[in-house]
């Protein structure tokens, strides 16, 4: 389609909506982005973080509606326009929807298994029938559905110890993943909480040169979140601190500046 069309319409700006829209630049479209939230990838990205990206991605040449989303499709044999809910037209000749999953449960409920939004799982991957277990993007533990590879991995492990008889009391719990991706050349780290609130920290750091940010949440001394763009070399050493919940007061003052400046601090 991209070969035989000019514009195009992403609805979505999560990671697999700005990864179409910017293959779609690519491919020499016109492409504009709309996206529901105030910014973009809102799951993984605090509003400065959102608001970088969404900058890097106008230079490259993505028009960007944030805050917005369609209302209608128009056009009679083939779309011609998509509707928004403020009633402006974006003309487009092609509309790609990237706005999240929906586990199919159908099967499941047919079946008479218990499900909420997906197949509810308990700790052992085993459904309200415990002949039957489930894992990744249709299964739900707790409040929580999956959408990422990793969960579904450590799902699996679970549960093949749990099926074998090598860990029969192994348990399942959602922790928080972290989010590693390159978005429009963009390399881009979160873990943990994204955004501060009423009793978090924020140590935020940013080198507007060479386009890193890092913003850094802090409760009682411990790390509770991180986000960084550009250079996310020491994502997976923050996520740590933040898993393993560690006391930061000894090198607090240098958190910003990673791994080797608080271990030599520490
Ligand atoms: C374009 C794209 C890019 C992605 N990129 C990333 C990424 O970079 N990193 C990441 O972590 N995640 C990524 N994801 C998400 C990741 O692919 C999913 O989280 C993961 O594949 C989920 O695994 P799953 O086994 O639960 O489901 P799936 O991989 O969807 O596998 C389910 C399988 O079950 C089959 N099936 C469905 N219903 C039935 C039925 N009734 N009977 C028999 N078979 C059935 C389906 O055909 C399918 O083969 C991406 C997803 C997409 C769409």
């Amino acid at each position: 389609s991209a070969g035989r069309h000019r514009r195009a319409v992403v609805v979505g700006g999560g990671f697999l909506g700005l990864e179409a829209a910017e293959g779609l630049r690519q491919r020499g479209m016109a492409v504009t982005l709309l996206h529901r939230s105030g910014h973009l990838l809102n799951r993984q990205l605090d509003r400065i973080g959102g608001q970088l990206l969404q900058q890097h991605m106008e230079e490259r040449g993505v028009n960007i509606r944030t805050g917005t989303a369609p209302k209608a499709l128009l056009g009679r044999s083939m779309v011609r326009a998509v509707q928004l809910d403020d009633e402006t037209l974006v003309s487009t000749d092609l509309v790609l929807f990237a706005t999240g999953i929906t586990p199919a449960t159908e099967l499941a409920r047919t079946a008479g298994l218990e499900c909420d939004r997906g197949i509810l799982v308990d700790g052992q991957l085993s459904t309200s029938d415990p002949a039957i277990s489930a894992l990744g993007e249709c299964c739900q533990r707790g409040n929580t559905t999956f959408g990422l590879v990793e969960p579904g991995y450590q799902q699996a492990e679970v549960l093949a110890g749990v099926l074998n008889g090598n860990t029969p009391d192994a348990e399942y719990r959602p922790v928080d993943t972290p989010t590693r991706l390159k978005i429009s050349g963009v390399p881009i780290f979160s873990c943990g909480q994204i955004s501060p609130d009423g009793d978090t920290e924020s140590v935020v750091w940013q080198d507007h040169e060479q386009n890193h940010y890092c913003r850094l949440l802090i409760r009682n001394q411990r790390l509770t979140g991180a986000v960084l763009l550009g250079d996310t070399r020491d994502g997976p050493w923050y996520s740590q601190r933040i898993q393993q919940q560690d006391d930061i007061s000894r090198y607090r003052n240098f958190i910003a500046f990673g791994k080797n400046y608080c271990e030599a601090a520490a």
